[in-house]
């Protein structure tokens, strides 16, 4: 824990302290078997058919970005945890957290674009709550969705399923969300031309897993802490490597300009419309054309395997054929991202 036991901003960062704080604090008081597991949701079965449940707050600064704003990422970030669950998203609640002073076109805003979000999805948010904080006491508006998705009978998905030779996939450009919320907050002259990637990863999750069944072992959105996060996730449950190669991740050029300007590796910035599907080897071609063939996933790309060793390690071939090892992140990098 922290030197002075005191909460860090990057307590919340998605790398290392979070992780820590998840396993010393909250697991260790609260932890069960379904917790315990740390899945994107919980799977609870319930008479013949099994649901995924999962929540998430929301507390992105600015409220508004090229891309996006807090209302469609509050509902885009659950219906996503619930997609590389292998489900198909089916309600959700959302509750507000409001800091007295806020404008109520704001929150109209806001409401409005979620209300879109869920439409898209063809479900409803069918609850929530409402509560006001004195001025000071929270920063304008927080939002807390919670999610049921159906558990899609063709899924089988887990750590525990991934071999060696399983090919990773990622959806599309990595690091868009993540460069456009930090690019605003610095005043970037590039910012007008990043753009967020918020949005729903359902479709892609739900047609490869129709498609392809048990083929697909494991899917997850790489938010906080980017792929590296997603990745070193991957590698801590399964005890085996993953081999990636720099030259196939796909990244937007003005994106990776930002990192480079700001001094951010690629690797650890937040995705907010993103999925890293790790499919067989025999139909990770397969799996590739559906994502292609979805709107959200034209720039999708295999960038590597599982590899057959039993090192745990996340290894990057470089573009120039140099190997480095790619690190949880520590969790400092970017402070309210989501
Ligand atoms: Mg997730």
């Amino acid at each position: 824990m922290s030197a002075n036991n005191k909460i860090l901003l990057a307590h919340g960062g998605g790398g290392r302290l979070t992780d820590e704080l998840i396993r010393n604090v909250i697991l260790s008081t609260l932890g069960n078997y379904s917790l315990n597991k740390l899945t994107d949701s919980a799977e609870i079965k319930i008479g013949q058919t099994n649901i995924c449940f999962t929540t998430d707050s929301f507390v992105v600064k600015p409220l508004f970005f090229n891309g996006g704003d807090i209302g469609k990422l509050a509902v885009c970030g659950t219906i996503n945890d619930l997609a590389v669950s292998g489900s198909k998203p089916l309600v959700l609640s959302l509750s507000l957290i409001l800091e007295e002073g806020l404008e109520i076109e704001v929150l109209r805003k806001v409401l409005h674009s979620a209300a879109r979000a869920v439409k898209e999805e063809n479900i409803e948010i069918v609850c929530g709550d409402t509560k006001v904080v004195e001025a000071g006491s929270a920063d304008k508006l927080f939002i807390n969705t919670s999610g049921i998705g159906l558990k899609l009978l063709k899924a089988d998905i887990g750590f525990e399923r991934i071999t060696a030779g399983d090919k990773i996939i990622v959806s599309g450009t990595i690091g868009d969300h993540g460069m456009t919320i930090m690019s605003h907050r610095e005043g970037m002259k590039f910012e007008s031309e990043m753009k967020s990637d918020c949005g729903s990863v359902a479709q892609i999750c739900g047609k490869v897993i129709e498609a392809l069944g048990d083929d697909i072992k494991f899917m997850r959105d790489p938010t906080r802490g980017g792929l590296a996060a997603t990745l070193n996730e991957i590698v801590n449950q399964i005890e085996l490597g993953i081999e990636i190669q720099e030259s196939q991740i796909p990244v937007n050029p003005t994106v990776r300009a930002a990192a480079d300007m700001l001094g951010f590796d690629i690797l650890e910035i937040a995705n907010e419309g993103k999925v890293v599907i790790v499919v067989s080897q025999q139909k990770a071609q397969k799996c590739l054309e559906i994502c292609r063939s979805c709107e959200n996933g034209k720039d999708a790309a295999i960038i590597g395997e599982v590899s057959k060793s039993g090192e745990p390690l996340v290894e990057l071939e470089t573009k120039i054929k140099g190997r480095r090892i790619v690190q949880m992140p520590y969790g400092r990098e970017l402070p309210r991202i989501c």
